[in-house]
């Protein structure tokens, strides 16, 4: 699609001129834009970018021109990404666990912000990381986890070290001269307020255990996306939520904060463009993606319902919707979205899928699986 226009209306626009055999991923930066704004106008604190969710050069860059100043970062990669196309911002280094040739990376690159959640990685920070870059203090943030609470996908499971536990790490990062703070993630796609004000509740009880008052109290990622029809995400509420639980645990003397969005601000700029290949029989529809490539995450955490139709000529189909089970292109019997998906009764072989909100971990984890995967990418200015 390289030599066609460079900017499209919409997903219709280019349906109607191309009708591409490919999946195509569409980009509307002025939605990611104006995103990132609200939550640098609404969170209480710092926001940095999850640069794992989607780590396109196009999004970063629009982040950077919407006043985005930190990333979280979990590899050499992205450090050394972020290094390139957003020099003098701040990189948090919020993998837990790495090698030590990882940890000789990440210093090299003057990274002063790390997280940890066992003994044994906290240990081999400590042999290696110095105490300050460039006169500042290098911050160690021991991360914690609750049994999961509101988010569909348990990143608890992996990491976080219990309370008491990141109390001693917290201890240890304090008496190495280390700036002490702390971190959580509450999982991805997280509706529920409740779960920070969990998280910040039980933040303040380390720090009492500890005896330690931390600088930065990094909140985590989790902030949702819209992706089931009428369940629009409030994330003002959210972002309140956090603020209040701040001020009633820790009071005057509480941690500024951090979060570390990934879904919450790409996912909606994006729409993926999906063909339909076969409605095998009047019954089953094929599409030509599947979990291989940029529906990967429905399996794990449920299927986007804000899908419309279109025909061929860019125009939505008007039918009736009813549910029908949709197939991804490769050969794999799990290569399949889950349920069922409310599709109008007159769709078509040759017709159009349009997923909204596709943009959070999905051009990252598309494979070339049976030699599919050929996602093209399209940049527009309005996603429907
Ligand atoms: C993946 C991840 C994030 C981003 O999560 P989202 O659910 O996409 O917001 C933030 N922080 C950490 C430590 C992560 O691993």
């Amino acid at each position: 699609m390289g030599e066609q226009k460079t900017v499209w209306d919409n997903p219709a626009e280019i349906i109607r001129h191309l009708q591409p055999e490919h999946p195509v991923m569409v980009f509307a930066p002025t939605v990611l834009q104006d995103r990132a704004r609200q939550f640098i106008a609404g969170f209480p604190g710092l926001v940095t970018y999850a640069v794992k969710s989607n780590p396109e050069e196009a999004v970063i860059q629009n982040l950077v021109s919407a006043g985005i100043r930190g990333f979280d970062v979990a590899s050499p990669f992205e450090i050394d990404l972020i290094g390139r196309l957003a020099p003098g911002a701040a990189r948090h280094y919020h993998n837990p666990v790495r090698s030590k040739a990882e940890i000789a990376h990440g210093i090299a690159a003057g990274i002063r912000a790390w997280s940890v959640d066992s003994a044994s990685e906290l240990d081999k920070l400590l042999a290696q990381v110095p105490t300050q870059v460039e006169g500042e203090g290098v911050e160690i943030s021991p991360r914690f986890k609750l049994p999961v609470l509101g988010a569909v996908y348990d990143f608890g499971s992996k990491f976080g070290a219990s309370p008491e536990y990141a109390a001693e790490m917290l201890q240890r990062v304090a008496a190495r001269g280390y700036v002490p703070s702390l971190t959580f993630h509450p999982g991805t796609q997280c509706v529920d307020p409740g779960a920070w004000e969990s998280y910040i509740r039980v933040a303040g009880e380390i720090c009492q255990m500890a005896g330690i008052a931390v600088r930065r109290l990094n909140v985590g990622g989790g902030f949702p996306s819209y992706r089931v029809q009428g369940v629009e995400p409030d994330l003002q509420a959210i972002f309140d939520k956090i603020a209040e639980t701040t001020a009633e645990t820790f009071g005057e003397n509480a941690p500024q904060l951090v979060c570390e969005p990934g879904r919450g601000i790409c996912a909606d700029a994006f729409a993926l463009v999906a063909r339909i290949k076969a409605v095998r029989d009047g019954a089953n529809v094929f599409l030509n993606d599947g979990v291989y490539g940029g529906l990967a995450e429905l399996p794990i955490i449920g299927n986007i319902d804000r899908v419309q139709v279109l025909t061929p000529e860019g125009r939505p189909r008007p039918g009736e919707r009813s549910g029908r089970v949709i197939f991804g292109p490769t050969c794999d019997s799990v290569d399949r979205l889950p349920g069922e998906l409310n599709l109008p009764d007159d769709i078509a072989e040759g017709d159009y899928v349009v997923f909204q909100g596709a943009g959070a971990y999905s051009t990252v984890t598309n494979t070339r699986f049976n030699g599919f995967g050929q996602l093209a990418h399209a940049t527009v200015m309005a996603l429907e």
